[in-house]
């Protein structure tokens, strides 16, 4: 029996995430070394070409792995993971991963191919003098600031306690002057304590 036989047999000839009795392709999960049954399904045109170009994915159509994901076979359900992972800031698919349970192995091949969050540089802040900030650490402004939209000017010496980072911009930083939350630019200040 060809592979394809194999997974027609499995999917009674159907998209196996989506139900479409249309064209099926035979879909390799990445990363595959050795193609079987066991790293490859059965999808429609549809499901195919959203997969491959996530721009253009249809978030409606993956509604469909509300009942896929439940499948006993487990390319399935690790392409449901991915998929709902992908989608999850839609809210909904959010809730069904929730509910998706894969054993430790089965997790690792699901986020196999996940770029992950890790993979970006991790921003440090760092006063005038290089010396590291953190989220809660107290400054002194070593110059005079103007603060954006206001007339009013932080002066030198202020101290700024509990500051919080900005997490995008490693030069920003933000605290509490007269009461005022303002942004400060990390080289204007001292960390002190
Ligand atoms: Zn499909």
């Amino acid at each position: 029996m060809s592979l394809k036989q194999e997974l027609e047999k499995r999917s009674n000839a159907s998209c196996e995430l989506c139900s479409a009795k249309e064209a099926l392709f035979i879909y390799e999960i990445p990363p595959v070394s050795e193609v079987s049954a066991d790293n490859s399904i059965l999808i429609c045109e549809t499901c195919k070409s959203q997969i491959e170009n996530p721009d253009t994915v249809n978030v409606n159509h993956w509604r469909c792995l509300n009942e896929s994901m439940w499948s006993e076979h487990k390319p399935i359900q690790v392409l449901a993971w991915r998929m709902l992972n992908n989608l999850k800031n839609e809210g909904w698919p959010q809730d069904l991963l929730n509910m998706l349970y894969l054993d430790e192995e089965d997790l690792a091949w699901a986020k196999a191919t996940i770029e992950t969050e890790n993979d970006e540089p991790v921003l440090i802040h760092k006063d005038v003098n290089g010396v590291p900030l953190e989220a809660g650490d107290s400054v002194v402004l070593i110059k005079d600031l103007k603060v954006k939209g206001s007339s009013m000017v932080a002066k030198q010496g202020t101290p700024v306690r509990r500051i919080s980072l900005d997490p995008d911009n490693e030069e920003y930083i933000e605290g509490k002057v007269d009461g005022q939350t303002i942004v400060i630019i990390t080289k204007y200040v001292k960390k002190i304590g």
